[in-house]
C-alpha cells in the first residue's frame, strides 16, 4: 500500500514528455502498479484519473474514477494498453492535471471516445465513454505519448488558477504576467512579449 510521489511540470518535465511502453503481459508486477495508481490518486481527493509515468513508470498502463452522470466518480477502473478506435464530437470542457497542480484551463477533447484496452486481469474490453468521462480516458491517454493538458491549450488566455474572492467564492485567474508562464514552464505568448517590451 504505498502511495507514491507524483511528478511536477516543469521541474519532471522530461519524464513527463516520455513515452511509455507497451505492457506486454498483465501480470503481477502490473496489478502492483496498478494498487500503487490507486494508493496515490486516493491520497489526492481532487484527483480522478493518473496515468503511470505521472509516478515515474513509463508503461501503458492508466486509471480513472468515471462520473457516468452521476455526483460522485466510481472507484478506479484501470486501462492497460488503452487504444483508441473511435473519437468524436470535440467540445470545449474543463482540464486540469496532478502534474499542475494549482493550474486549470479549458481545451477541446472529443465527448465521444471508443477505447480497446485490456482490464486489471488481462480481460480485452472495448468501451465507450461519454462527455467528461471520455474528456478525462482522453488526457490519460495523452500521458502515455508524452503529451500534456498545456499543449491542448488553444488560447493562453484559456490557462488560470483558481482564488476564492472576499466571499468565499471560487473565481478563475487567468494567467496574466510573463512570469505566470515562465513559472509553468510554457513560452511567454507573443501578445504578452509585446507587452513586456512596451513596460522596458
Ligand atoms: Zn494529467
Amino acid at each position: 500500500m504505498t502511495a507514491r510521489k507524483i511528478l511536477i511540470y516543469p521541474q519532471e518535465r522530461e519524464a513527463l514528455r516520455k513515452q511509455s511502453a507497451e505492457v506486454p503481459v498483465v501480470n503481477r508486477r502490473v496489478r502492483h502498479l496498478i494498487k500503487d495508481l490507486k494508493n496515490t490518486l486516493k491520497a489526492h481527493e481532487e484527483g480522478i484519473g493518473l496515468a503511470a509515468p505521472q509516478i515515474g513508470e513509463h508503461r501503458r498502463v492508466v486509471i480513472v474514477r468515471l462520473s457516468e452522470g452521476r455526483e460522485s466518480p466510481a472507484p478506479p477502473l484501470a486501462l492497460v494498453n488503452p487504444r483508441v478506435l473511435d473519437a468524436a464530437n470535440p467540445r470545449r470542457d474543463f482540464d486540469g492535471c496532478l502534474s499542475f497542480p494549482g493550474l486549470y484551463g479549458e481545451t477541446v477533447r472529443p465527448h465521444y471516445l471508443r477505447v480497446a484496452f485490456l482490464d486489471e486481469y488481462g480481460n480485452p474490453v472495448e468501451r465507450v465513454f461519454l462527455d467528461f468521462d471520455a474528456v478525462l480516458v482522453h488526457h490519460e491517454i495523452d500521458h502515455l505519448d508524452g503529451v500534456l493538458f498545456i499543449d491542448r491549450i488553444e488560447r493562453p488566455e484559456d490557462l488560470y488558477h483558481i482564488r476564492e474572492d472576499e466571499f468565499g467564492r471560487q473565481v478563475r485567474v487567468p494567467l496574466s504576467t510573463p512570469l505566470d508562464f515562465i513559472r509553468w514552464g510554457m513560452p511567454v505568448p507573443p501578445e504578452m512579449q509585446a507587452q513586456q517590451e512596451r513596460a522596458r
